[in-house]
């Protein structure tokens, strides 16, 4: 075996030979949660990415307060609302009128907000915390290969090396090479549309203390406040540029955003795009090796769940393998048994929101009246706050 380095720790007795306890494939946010919540437990992971280093661009920009009351024990969740920003309220608009105002501010928890933060700050703060409990991520190192047998798992590395654990963790993203070689099923499909997505400066009628999702028969539009002065701009569209301009973006926002004082972009400091698919592992378990994060589940953006549904897998599944690692093996089944049905459940929210947004332009007044006369009764609004929030899943 190659001689990699792990996170050793002396006060934990392993009774076998294998390199590691757990191997984490994916150093993503939900591998590196995962990895720190095994850290602080006490149980040797090693982590692997095939990446020479992290990818440094914005993507999914929302901590929910779930999010961050989970990743308290970890120490991650001061450093991580010192780098973000604090917004009070989603608002589901159509142009100017607020359809549904949904207001995090009287949610029962320390932190009543949404966090808005780059995804490239949090990986930064999650993997600073795991260096500092003594952890390290092996990089680039892609894994190619698994076979299981009944004592662990060894998997065949990119550079033919080979590492061998009790356990293995596919928190290796969409394209889960660990799902494709334990053959578990990623059922779902694709939307026909892609998301043009952008950090930019901009002036005009866009709030800049909530999250706004703007219906529109051209299709939905997020625009959300970040820290710095920055707007993070979200939308469905036929087909999206791959480096999208300012006047792109501004002639989105005027199409689809408020009306009054109509959006000017002045910057755009980072764009991409990308293609949304709904799917859902079949199961999360093949026998030691278990998935976890994108690996498991994708779905739209609306709503801003996917990295926060991941760290909540990852927080279940260090405390199901520290059960598994101590002789209680179906602790993996119920980890399986409870977070897949968040993962349908957050599925078809973000669907629901993505096709609401989109209604045919005849049917647009009655869905706004719909909602406008659903989200007047407060038991409504508090369940959307607390689902949006994930305080739901507590
Ligand atoms: C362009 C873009 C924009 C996005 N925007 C949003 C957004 O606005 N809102 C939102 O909620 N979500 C968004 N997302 C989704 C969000 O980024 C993911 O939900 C989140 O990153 C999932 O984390 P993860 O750790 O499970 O997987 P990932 O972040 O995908 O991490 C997987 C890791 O595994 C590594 N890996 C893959 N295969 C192997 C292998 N064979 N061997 C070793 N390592 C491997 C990869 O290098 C990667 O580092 C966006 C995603 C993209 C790509």
């Amino acid at each position: 075996m190659e001689n990699v380095m792990s996170i050793s720790q002396p006060d934990r007795k392993s009774t076998t030979t294998h390199d590691a306890e757990v191997l984490i494939v994916g150093a993503g946010p939900t591998g590196l949660v995962l990895a720190t919540s095994l850290a602080t437990r006490g149980i040797r992971a090693t982590v692997i990415d095939r990446l020479r280093e992290g990818v440094n661009t914005s993507r999914a920009a929302v901590v929910h307060a779930r999010t961050l009351e989970v990743l308290e024990p970890l120490g991650m969740t001061a450093t991580l609302i010192g780098r973000g920003l604090q917004a009070q309220r989603f608002t589901i608009r159509d142009g100017d009128q607020a359809l549904v105002p949904i207001a995090f501010d009287k949610l029962p928890t320390r932190y009543p907000y949404t966090l808005m933060v780059s995804q490239a700050v949090t990986e930064s703060v999650l993997l600073e915390r795991f260096v500092a409990l003594g952890g390290q991520v092996l990089r680039p190192r892609a894994l190619v290969g698994l076979v299981q047998d009944p004592t662990g798992v060894t998997a065949t590395l990119d550079d033919g090396s080979q590492l061998t654990a009790r356990y293995v963790v596919g928190a290796d993203g969409m394209h889960s090479t660990v799902r494709e070689q334990v053959g578990i099923p990623f059922t779902g499909g694709s939307y026909g549309e892609s998301l043009v997505l952008a950090d930019v400066r901009l002036s005009g009628g866009v709030p800049d203390d909530e999250v706004g999702l703007y219906f529109s028969p051209a299709g939905m539009v997020v625009a959300a406040p970040m820290p710095g002065g920055v707007h993070r701009i979200v939308a469905a569209v036929d087909e999206a540029p791959e480096h999208p301009s300012a006047e792109y973006i501004e002639a989105l926002l005027q199409a689809r955003g408020p009306r009054r004082y109509p959006a000017k972009v002045h910057e755009v400091l980072w764009g991409t795009r990308f293609r949304v698919h709904h799917r859902i592992a079949d199961v999360y378990r093949a026998g030691r090796v278990l998935l976890a994060g994108d690996a498991a589940h994708v779905h739209s953006p609306a709503g801003g769940q996917g990295m926060n549904t991941g760290i909540l897998d990852a927080m279940a599944l260090a405390g199901a393998l520290e059960q598994a690692l101590a002789g209680n093996v179906s602790a993996l089944d119920v980890y399986g048994a409870q977070r897949r049905p968040v993962a349908q459940q957050v599925v078809a929210l973000a669907d629901r929101l993505t096709r609401l947004a989109t209604v045919r332009p005849g049917l647009r007044w009655l869905r706004n009246l719909l909602l406008s006369t659903v989200s007047k009764l407060p038991g409504i609004r508090n369940q959307l706050a607390r689902r949006l929030s994930g305080l739901v899943y507590r």
